[in-house]
């Protein structure tokens, strides 16, 4: 059988999934990207739309679609807490219905199909490190739960629809993921502090600022993302992928000031609802099946997160929500 693949990207114009699709289109893979752009723009994939093997489509996943595909990936869904509480009843609906959809294809055509999980599962743990096995901490009716709860709906789905329907299925849950393409305006902590110190504002830092977070570089987890998707058919997962280098927010606002040479003070403002204190992923597992761990410093990420964003234009991107920074 031909090595080359028919690969879906759900999300795929996201930052996530365009380096995604870009993986797949470098190895000749034919690929699809399945975006509606709620939380994206073409600008991420303008580079591939002139490759043969790279098709747009632009679809909301919470309707049915019918395709013919080997492997799926499904990322789309809005991932910052700015963006899955802008529209909460769709963000559950995009994870819900979107998994349903996305796995009833895969049960049709037969294709093996992969889910962007969250650490956001383990909602505010009282586990740390988090190992898989931790069944998690969160709060059914907080404003984090149309995230949290979608994504714990979508991988209960994913292991009936295995159990049930054999399909292939892969879970992965993804520590928070930095670098290029991340949306200047989806107000997650790395976005906004990098803009914020290049811009010369305050740095706003949610509650003291002693809430931990462990950072993974985008091209380490996309190694990850494939390495599971290729890996063998008896490891399903789920399966933490991120960095486990862990660092207070105040930590890396001072990294970020020091970095950009930037003259921002840190500016401290009330914490969200049901913000998790600590966060870090024990990949013991997917060191040990996947042979995957991450290798590029968090310093090292900034700085090539920090580039990108000095070079763009900024005019050219809307503001998916309201409530993103001014
Ligand atoms: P992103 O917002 O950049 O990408 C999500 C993409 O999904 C966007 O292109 C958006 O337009 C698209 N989308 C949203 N709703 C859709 C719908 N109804 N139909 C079709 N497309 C839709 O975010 P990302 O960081 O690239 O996240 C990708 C996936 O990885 C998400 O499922 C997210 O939950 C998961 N994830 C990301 C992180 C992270 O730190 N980046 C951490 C945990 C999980
Ligand atoms: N945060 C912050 N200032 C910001 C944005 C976020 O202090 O401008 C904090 C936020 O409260 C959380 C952490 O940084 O404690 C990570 O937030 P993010 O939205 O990036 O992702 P989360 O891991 O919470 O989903």
């Amino acid at each position: 059988m031909s090595q080359l693949k028919r690969v879906l990207v759900t999300g795929g114009a996201g930052f996530l999934g365009s380096h995604l699709c870009e993986r797949m289109v470098k190895l000749g893979h034919d690929v699809i990207c399945l975006d509606n752009f709620f939380t994206s723009q073409k600008s991420n994939i303008w580079h591939l739309l002139e490759k043969p093997n790279f098709e747009l489509i632009r679809h909301d996943v919470t309707l049915p679609v019918y395709l013919e595909v080997d492997e799926i990936f499904n990322l789309a869904c809005p991932a910052s807490p700015v963006h899955y509480q802008h529209d909460p009843i769709q963000t559950t609906k995009v994870s819900v219905s979107g998994a349903i959809n996305m796995l009833g294809m895969a049960r049709r055509v037969g294709a093996k199909i992969l889910q962007a999980s969250t650490s956001e599962v383990y909602g505010d743990p009282d586990v740390h490190p988090q190992p898989e096995s931790y069944r998690g901490n969160v709060n059914p009716i907080g404003p984090r739960a149309c995230y949290d709860e979608g994504k714990r709906c979508a991988e209960t789905l994913f292991f009936d629809y295995h159990r049930h329907h054999n399909v292939n299925i892969r879970v992965v849950r993804i520590f928070n993921t930095y670098g290029p393409r991340m949306h200047p305006y989806d107000g997650r902590v790395v976005s906004n502090f990098i803009l914020q110190a290049l811009a010369g504002e305050n740095i706003t830092i949610y509650g003291d600022g002693s809430q931990t977070r462990s950072f993974c570089y985008v091209d380490d987890l996309v190694e990850g993302i494939a390495r599971m998707m290729e890996g063998p058919d008896t490891f399903v997962g789920p399966v933490n992928l991120g960095n486990p280098g862990e660092f207070t927010i105040k930590q890396l606002a001072e990294m970020v000031i020091e970095m950009t040479g930037s003259k921002s003070k840190l500016d401290f403002a009330p914490l969200p609802a049901d913000d998790p204190t600590q966060r870090q992923p024990d990949i013991t597992l997917a060191k040990d099946k996947l042979d995957w761990q991450p290798t590029v410093e968090l310093r090292e990420g900034l700085k090539k997160t920090i580039d990108y964003f000095r070079g763009l234009d900024l005019s050219q991107y809307r503001k998916p929500t309201t409530n993103t920074i001014k």
